[in-house]
């Protein structure tokens, strides 16, 4: 039985003021049914560790680098997420891709990073519309998955994120149809290559425009195992019934 999980990504959005939205979730969820993880900017996870300290929400980086320290300037490793109270990180973000290039291998070193910090890795991987409409969703999501996700990647570690890229911050959804071929097709890739007990245990969150009214159904189709979620994320009154559909489902 895999634990779902509601994993919320701020982006480049929340100030000081911001944590008054963390505050509401963690005196909401003091215990939850499914694992809630917020990420906000790196600028906050100290603070905010702090807000939802003994609650139940945890907390996660949007990136890290593949170093554990050295000569990179702004960037910030998996040991530092975890020192300010991280247990997880979003990694191979399609919003990284574009505006950092980050490849396959960029991703999959700071996967291995990640997980040798012990913190839940959440890779994310994803077709434009182009290459949907060109019928390419599959290869394109298969060949991301083999790229980036590193060799030792286990249930624990791994979280996988399938989020289409013409689905972030677009209001658009693809059908319910579209999204259990991927993650049927997510499931059976991590079968084949970490087995049945690995590949069985590897969480699939799927992400682009969930909103507490689509939740519920998102979350009934096979192999969804939770969301991760943008705007939504940024309102404890619009992340909340995303969780309760969650714990529903
Ligand atoms: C995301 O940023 O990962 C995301 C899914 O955003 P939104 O929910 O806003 O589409």
């Amino acid at each position: 039985m895999r634990q779902k999980m509601a994993a919320g990504n701020w982006k480049l959005n929340g100030t000081s003021a911001t944590l008054v939205e963390l505050q509401a979730l963690a005196e909401a969820y003091g215990t939850a049914g499914v694992d809630v993880l917020i990420c906000p900017p790196a600028s906050l996870l100290h603070r905010a560790a702090e807000v939802a300290k003994g609650s139940a929400v945890t907390l996660g980086g949007q990136d890290c680098h593949a170093a554990v320290s050295g000569a990179h300037t702004g960037d910030t490793s998996a040991e530092m997420l975890k020192d300010a109270g991280a247990t997880a990180v979003i990694l191979g973000h399609s919003e990284r891709r574009a505006d950092h290039f980050e490849t396959d291998a960029t991703v999959c070193a700071k996967a291995e990073a990640a997980m040798a910090s012990g913190l839940i890795t959440i890779v994310c991987l994803g077709e434009s519309l182009e290459q949907r409409e060109a019928g390419e969703t599959l290869d394109i999501i298969g060949a991301q998955l083999a790229g980036s996700v590193p060799a030792g990647a286990t249930g624990d570690t791994l979280v996988v994120a399938y989020e289409p890229i013409w689905a972030i911050g677009t209001g658009k959804v693809p059908t319910l149809e579209q999204i259990g071929e991927v993650h049927a097709f997510l499931r059976a890739q991590l079968i084949l290559r970490f087995g049945g007990e690995i590949g069985g245990a590897v969480r699939l969150l799927y992400g682009g425009s969930v909103k507490p009214g689509n939740a519920a159904e998102i979350f009934a189709v096979g192999d969804v195992d939770g969301a991760l979620v943008g705007g939504a994320s940024l309102r404890a009154a619009d992340f909340s019934p995303i969780i309760a559909a969650l714990e529903a489902a």
